[in-house]
């Protein structure tokens, strides 16, 4: 999506009213306008206030749209009416988000105690949480079944050892191994019972030897997909393990279907999902259950950075031949997106310059003292870069904020909120 921003928005138009409460959250009510305006409205004020008397204020900052995520759990819900949404809360643990879903009674995913914790701090009831990590410790699988969260996800025999000996309270999945070809994110190298690893046949055994709860399936067909027809041939591979499960005597009820949505596919994916399960899975007493993480989040937020260096790439007769740039945020930071979520990320200028500049390759490196810190090796840019503009990147919510370090002691960007809808201001206490 392209925006034209010159001049400068005014960073308080009349439609706009701003509440700062003590957690910089901040309301624009603006209806329906769409998330990257209003994202790059407050982009524009943290611009506006960046003052070179206080390092700080100079930051990068991060804006995410409460109100998009509203509307993703909507399009869920419309989507996949059978699927309970169980959101992915390592993907982006931001406490407004979890708020937000908490209030609108999703159900969460968590990959540790520590979220378990944070969930629940939220006021969700523990049968509303999964414990998504088939290997766990021992001492967070035993907290979590104190804190009431019985629902686990196993794929191996050391885990189930651990439960028989240690939490034999646990509720199973079993998560079993896919076809994650199509995903950009692969899971299956590490998780997943199949070849070449333990079967899930031969963990159900165990876990009748040992008496241990199994009550369903888990996968997840690899994030980022882009192959919607991957949940066709879990579906089905999930409907044997449950007719498995049947022969020695377990009484199957959950089949989950992991995360791996995106935006640009979801309502293919959903189609292929309700689709196998109409045909593997007709009962309506079998609980479907998903975590999905990025597709809540992902296309939420906007990072915007400053230019902190330039210099120009010549040729051995001082000819410019490409320039690269320095941002005030990088590989370290919120970009280590690019590394390990694969993301490519394209900047575009916050405010437009001059219309008849001719496009020029940039090179763009992160902050650190490193030079691996180069979350943009190549890009056209229709504008001129020079030092002190602000840059901007799209679909920045999924991956990034919680991936962040702070390696040379930059802290992490600062992170803003707006919404872009009545309905989540609302059910966030802004309205
Ligand atoms: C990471 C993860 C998710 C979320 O995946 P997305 O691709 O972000 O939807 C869901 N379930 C498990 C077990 C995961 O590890």
């Amino acid at each position: 999506m392209s925006l034209e921003l010159s001049p400068p928005l005014t960073p308080r138009s009349s439609s706009t009213s701003i509440n700062h409460d003590t957690h910089e959250t901040y309301e624009c009510r603006v209806g329906r306008e769409k998330t990257l305006q209003i994202a790059l409205k407050k982009a524009n004020e943290h611009v506006d206030a960046a003052n070179i008397d206080d390092y700080m204020s100079q930051r990068a900052c991060l804006v995410g749209d409460m109100g998009e995520v509203y509307r993703q759990h909507k399009r869920w819900k419309q989507n996949l009416p059978r699927v309970t949404p169980h959101y992915a809360v390592k993907c982006n643990p931001d406490p407004v988000v979890l708020r937000l879903l908490a209030n609108l009674e999703a159900h969460f995913d968590c990959a540790s105690m520590p979220e378990i914790e944070t969930v629940l701090a939220h006021g969700v009831h523990p049968t509303k949480i999964i414990f998504a990590h088939p290997r766990k410790e021992i001492s967070q699988a035993r907290a979590a079944i104190k804190s009431g969260v019985l629902r686990m996800t196993t794929d191996s025999e050391q885990d189930l050892v651990n439960a028989r000996d240690y939490f034999p309270e646990a509720e199973f999945l079993v998560r079993i191994s896919t076809d994650d070809s199509g995903s950009k994110c692969q899971l299956g190298s590490k998780f997943g019972a199949g070849e070449p690893f333990d079967t899930p046949q031969k963990l159900l055994g165990m876990g009748k030897e040992w008496g241990l709860k199994f009550t369903g399936v888990s996968f997840h067909i690899g994030s980022n997909s882009s192959d919607p027809s991957a949940f066709i041939k879990a579906v089905a591979n999930s409907r044997a393990i449950f007719n498995y499960a049947a022969e020695l005597g377990y009484d199957f009820k959950v089949l989950d279907v992991g995360g791996g949505f995106t935006n640009d596919l979801f309502e293919e994916m959903a189609d292929h999902l309700n689709r196998a399960l109409a045909q593997y899975f007709p009962s309506p007493t079998v609980e479907i259950i998903g975590e999905p993480g990025r597709f809540y989040v992902g296309s939420a937020y906007v990072l915007a950075a400053q230019v902190t260096g330039t210099r120009d790439v010549k040729d051995p007769f001082e000819r410019v031949v490409g320039c690269q740039y320095d941002i005030n945020e990088g590989n370290y930071g919120l970009l280590a997106s690019t590394i390990s979520d694969h993301q490519e990320v394209i900047p575009q200028v916050l405010r437009k310059r001059d219309p008849t500049y001719a496009p020029t390759t940039y090179r763009v490196f992160g902050p650190t003292c490193d030079a691996w810190d180069n979350p943009v090796d190549s890009y056209n840019a229709s504008d001129k870069i020079s030092y002190g503009d602000w840059v901007y990147f799209e679909g920045m919510g999924a991956y990034t904020y919680p991936c962040a370090t702070e390696f040379n002691g930059n802290p992490k960007a600062k992170a803003y909120h707006v919404s872009s809808e009545m309905e989540a201001s609302a059910r966030l206490g802004w309205a």
